[in-house]
């Protein structure tokens, strides 16, 4: 059970390397239930490594993340850690969605089925009550008049947005977003971020990795500047955006603000 003061990500002494190259060096981090976490930090830092992890896109090497209070890949017997089984991974996989920076659409789907497909073919959900969440959902994310169009036919903001529409398709308890207005021309950032404005409005979880620092001041309960694989500073916006302590939040800072 979710509740307001629980934990929904806990990374504890998070490690992961690519051969040789060590990325995550040991992360912490704790995102409450209903928080918005913005997580900050030059290229190469971590940041993707991070979120793939918590999504088990990448198994770490060391530590332990927690989602909604169940360990990521892992059953705990007997103080001893046991990988699950491809089903289960599946399965918890199913309860977190992700953003990328790429927004990845069926190109031979229109928007409605783009967003049906994982619930249809994933869950087997009934066709009819997923057709007209959809629908809910695309109308939620200003696209109501679009469901019929093809990717190809929609803006980079639009196409993003039935991204977003089709992560929450499948009732997610965290929402996990890479950099999702990077590769958006500028004009189409903001309808973007006030769609996930409302999204933290209306109390999902999220960690979102994003270098628009407003949104992350404005929207972010809590900030995670990363560098070099490690959190270097973390806590409310009004301490690490406003007044930074550590000279590497203040050196990135200064470059993106
Ligand atoms: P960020 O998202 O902060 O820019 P990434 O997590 O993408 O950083 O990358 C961190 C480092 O890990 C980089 O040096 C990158 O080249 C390396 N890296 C990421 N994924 C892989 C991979 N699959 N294999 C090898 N190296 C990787
Ligand atoms: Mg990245």
């Amino acid at each position: 059970m979710t509740d307001a003061t629980a934990e929904m990500v806990r990374a504890d002494n998070v490690h992961k390397s690519f051969g040789s190259l060590e990325v995550l060096k040991g992360i912490d981090l704790v995102v409450k239930s209903g928080e918005v976490c913005c997580v900050l930090g030059p290229s190469g830092s971590g940041k993707s490594t991070f979120l793939r992890c918590v999504n088990h896109l990448e198994k770490i090497n060391a530590g332990k993340i927690f989602v909604d209070g169940d360990l990521v890949g892992y059953h705990e017997r007997g103080g001893k850690l046991h990988e699950m089984k491809d089903s289960e991974v599946a399965r918890q996989r199913q309860s977190i969605g992700m953003v990328f920076q790429r927004f990845n659409l069926f190109p031979h789907m229109t928007v409605l089925q783009n967003v049906m497909e994982a619930p249809c073919r994933v869950k087997k959900e009934n066709k009819s009550a997923v057709r007209d969440r959809a629908a809910a959902l695309l109308d939620r994310v200003g696209l109501g008049d679009k469901i019929d169009s093809y990717p190809s036919q929609l803006s980079g903001g639009q196409q993003q947005r039935v991204a977003i529409a089709r992560a929450l398709a499948m009732r997610p308890k965290l929402m996990l977003f890479d950099e999702p207005t990077s590769a958006l021309d500028p004009e189409l950032v903001g309808e973007v971020l006030d769609v996930m404005k409302d999204l933290a409005r209306d109390g999902m979880t999220m960690v979102v990795v994003t270098h628009e620092i407003g949104f992350a001041r404005e929207v972010g309960d809590t900030v995670v500047f990363m560098d070099g694989g490690v959190v270097v500073e973390a806590g409310p916006p009004a301490e690490v955006i406003a007044n930074p302590q550590q000279e590497r939040t203040k050196a990135f800072l200064s470059k993106v603000l």
